[in-house]
């Protein structure tokens, strides 16, 4: 008995593993297998996009049915409108992310693009619409050219160095000793974390899609090049509707409306000087920041 089910556990660990690694890839998922959890209708049609409007009507969601994990989330982000969910760890963001990929549906209320519920719609044409700049962007063992036109296969050559310029890190390429030729990721060059993203945002500008998924950093990148990334990620955002779950709150003090998630609920909404002055959840994570950071910078 236990011969059979510890290698069955282990393989569902490894399984779950595996499709958390994917989910954090993105739009990498496309190349892989789709695991069986979800699947077109027959017949359904692709998505068409008109203005690129996300609403979320009531959404429940369990990954297993014992444990609530969103309980009744609503909330829309018109148009080329920045809407940023935070909370603490655990509190369904990612989760939020997910099911706007459909990478599971929702077991109550809707989730629409343009009013479209996503269950109606092709998974591929819905993945054609958003961008993804992952916490971590996968590289893979190939030219920093081919990372970069993964974004769009058929972009010219001028198309991916626009986007490299526009994600800065062209010169960068340019001073390697192959540029754009240059091999890397695991067994080519390793980029450092900054670099990575940057390829990330090049080639999510190249994929131009008009919805943007922003599941944002939360290590590792020093406070400068933290600045400049965000720098490039707000100019990919500008004219698209975006999604961005943040941690850092100093991100997102422009966003159109800040969502505060907890245990799945939505337990504040609004702008950020709105939030401040409500001295609430928000207020409290705001300040507890800043003084980390300033003690970060004391010390
Ligand atoms: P956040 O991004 O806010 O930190 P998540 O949305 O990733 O939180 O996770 C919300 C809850 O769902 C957590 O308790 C997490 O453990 C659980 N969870 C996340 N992914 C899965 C999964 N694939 N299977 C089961 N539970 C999961
Ligand atoms: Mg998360």
């Amino acid at each position: 008995m236990i011969q059979i089910t510890m290698p069955l556990n282990f393989l569902g660990t490894v399984y779950r593993e595996i499709r958390q690694a994917l989910v954090d890839m993105g739009e990498m998922f496309d190349l892989l297998e789709q695991p069986a959890e979800v699947t077109d209708k027959p017949g359904a049609p692709a998505l068409k996009i008109d203005h690129a409007a996300v609403s979320l009507r009531d959404v429940h969601f369990a990954y297993d049915p014992a444990r609530p994990i969103l309980k009744g989330v609503s909330l829309d982000v018109e148009a080329g409108q920045t809407i940023a969910i935070v909370g603490p760890s655990g509190s369904g963001k990612s989760t939020i992310g997910r099911l706007l990929f459909r990478f599971y549906d929702v077991t109550g209320g809707a989730l629409t693009i343009d009013g479209k519920d996503l269950r109606d719609v092709t998974q591929a044409s819905l993945h054609d619409q958003i961008g993804v700049v992952p916490q971590d962007t996968v590289l893979f063992n190939d030219t920093v050219y081919y990372n970069i036109a993964y974004g769009r296969p058929q972009a010219s050559r001028s198309d991916v160095e626009a986007a490299a310029k526009a994600a800065k890190i062209h010169d960068f390429v340019m001073s390697l000793p192959e540029g754009y030729e240059t091999k890397v990721g695991e067994r080519g060059l390793k980029l450092s974390g900054g670099e990575k993203q940057r390829v990330g945002i090049a080639r999510t500008l190249l994929k131009d899609p008009p919805i943007l998924l922003l599941d944002e950093a939360t290590s590792a990148l020093d406070s400068q090049t933290e600045a400049d990334i965000q720098e490039s990620l707000q100019g990919l955002g500008q004219g698209r509707t975006v999604l961005t779950i943040a941690h850092r709150l100093s991100t997102i003090v422009d966003a159109d409306e800040i969502i505060v998630l907890e245990g799945g609920v939505i337990v504040e909404r609004g702008r950020h000087d709105a939030l401040l002055s409500q001295d609430g959840r928000y207020a409290a994570m705001w300040h507890r920041q800043s003084s980390e950071e300033g003690a970060a910078l004391a010390g």
